[in-house]
C-alpha cells in the first residue's frame, strides 16, 4: 500500500497545519515521574470490589449505557459535598474530554479561550481543536496571579472561555478565591476552574466549589486521574449550574461514558477513603523533594499539587537526559532553566533524589 509522505499532502484544516500533538514521552523506565500520575497501585481490596461491579455491568453490555450516567453523577455530587446535586454534575472520559465539551459549547470558530501562562499544555490544543484561538495571559515572576492584574487582562482579552488552573500545572502554584472572583466579574464568557490537583492542597484550602452559588458562568472541573490513582480509567468531571450542564449535552456524543467506565468509577468512589489514602504520603514525598532540591542548590517552587517545578537548572535537556540514563523519567515543560518531577512512592522519590545527587547540581 502506498502512503502519503506528510500531513501537507492531506486536505487538513488550515488552522491545524503546523500544530504538534500532545506528546509526553511514554517509555518504560523503572521510575516514571513525568506525567503527575499517582504511582501507587489501586489497593487490592478496592480493585476486586471494582471488578465485581464491572463483571455485573458486562452482563448488560449488549445494551447502550445510561446516557445520563445518573448513578455516577450522584456519586460525584456526594463526593464533592458543598450541597451539590446530580443535576449540577457532568463527566467525561478524562477531564480533557470535559474541557473539550466546554470548548465545543462555548468556544469554537471565531471565539477565543484565555489562560495565564505557563499553564496546562492541553488547554491551547483543546481550544485549537474546536477552531477557537488561544490567548496566553501572564503571571507574576513567581507564577502567582494578582487579582487586579488578572481582571485587567481578562477584561482586555474579553474571551469566550477563561481557564484558571489551581493548583497550577506545571508550576504547582495555588490560586486565591479572590482571583477567581475578580476574573469572574471581569469576564463576559464562562470561567473554568481546573482543580485537577485539589486533593493534594492543604486540607483546609478552600475550593472554587464554594463560589458556584449565584455564578452560572462558573464551572469547577476535577479528575480521577491524579489523587484517585485512576488515570488509565479516563474519568473526569465538573460541577456547575444545571443550565451549564445542559449546554454540554448539546455537544457530547451519545453514550459517551461506557457502562464499564461508569461501573468502575462508581465503585471507586464508593471506596474513596481507601483510594485517597495515599494522598498524604504523596504530599510528604513532595515536601521531601522540595527540601532536598533546595539542599542540592536548585530552586523548587511552592507546590500544592503532587509535583514540584524546580529552577536553577543550567541545562534542562542535559539534566533530563542524565536522569533518563539512570532510569528516571521526569518532564521538561519548556520553561527555561526548569524541570518538573512528580512525587512518587517513597522508593521512587529516593531513586530520583539519589540519581540527581549523583549527577551534581551544575548539569
Ligand atoms: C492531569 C491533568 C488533568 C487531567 O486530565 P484527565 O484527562 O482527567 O486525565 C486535567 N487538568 C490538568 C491541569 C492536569 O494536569
Amino acid at each position: 500500500m502506498e502512503h502519503v509522505t506528510s500531513l501537507d499532502e492531506l486536505p487538513l484544516r488550515a488552522d491545524l497545519r503546523g500544530l504538534t500533538p500532545y506528546g509526553a514521552p511514554q517509555v518504560p523506565l523503572p521510575v516514571a515521574l513525568n506525567v503527575n500520575e499517582n504511582t501507587h497501585a489501586v489497593p487490592d481490596e478496592v480493585a476486586s470490589d471494582i471488578l465485581d461491579d464491572i463483571a455485573l455491568a458486562l452482563r448488560d453490555v449488549n445494551r447502550y449505557p445510561d446516557r445520563e450516567f445518573t448513578s455516577l453523577r450522584e456519586a460525584f455530587a456526594d463526593y464533592l459535598g458543598h450541597g451539590l446535586t446530580a443535576e449540577q454534575i457532568w463527566a467525561g472520559n478524562g477531564s480533557n474530554e470535559v474541557l473539550q465539551h466546554i470548548m465545543q459549547a462555548f468556544a469554537g470558530p471565531g471565539r477565543t479561550a484565555f489562560g495565564f501562562a505557563p499553564t496546562y499544555s492541553m488547554y491551547p490544543l483543546i481550544t485549537q481543536g474546536t477552531g477557537a484561538r488561544w490567548i496566553a495571559g501572564t503571571r507574576q515572576d513567581d507564577f502567582t496571579i494578582d487579582p487586579d492584574d488578572a481582571a485587567r487582562q481578562v477584561a482586555e482579552a474579553d474571551p469566550a472561555v477563561v481557564i484558571l488552573c489551581t493548583p497550577n500545572n506545571p508550576t504547582g502554584t495555588p490560586l486565591g478565591l479572590d482571583v477567581i472572583e475578580a476574573v469572574y466579574d471581569a469576564a463576559r464568557g464562562v470561567v473554568i476552574v481546573d482543580e485537577a490537583y485539589q486533593e493534594f492542597a492543604p486540607h483546609d484550602a478552600p475550593s472554587a466549589l464554594s463560589l458556584l452559588d449565584g455564578r452560572p458562568r462558573l464551572a469547577v472541573s476535577r479528575t480521577m486521574s491524579k489523587a484517585f490513582a485512576f488515570a488509565g480509567a479516563r474519568v473526569g468531571y465538573l460541577a456547575a449550574d444545571p443550565a451549564f450542564i445542559d449546554a454540554l449535552r448539546l455537544v457530547r456524543l451519545p453514550y459517551h461514558l461506557s457502562a464499564l467506565t461508569q461501573a468502575a468509577a462508581v465503585a471507586a468512589l464508593r471506596n474513596s477513603s481507601t483510594m485517597l489514602r495515599m494522598v498524604d504520603e504523596i504530599v510528604e514525598q513532595r515536601e521531601r523533594i522540595s527540601a532536598t532540591l533546595e539542599a542540592l542548590g536548585y530552586r523548587p517552587h511552592a507546590s500544592w499539587s503532587n509535583f514540584v517545578l524546580f529552577g536553577g537548572v543550567d541545562d534542562p535537556q542535559a539534566l533530563w537526559r542524565a536522569l533518563y540514563d539512570r532510569g528516571v523519567l521526569i518532564r521538561d515543560v519548556g520553561i527555561p532553566h526548569h524541570l518538573r518531577v512528580s512525587a512518587g512512592t517513597e522508593a521512587e522519590t529516593t531513586a530520583f533524589l539519589e540519581a540527581l545527587a549523583s549527577i551534581g547540581s551544575s548539569s
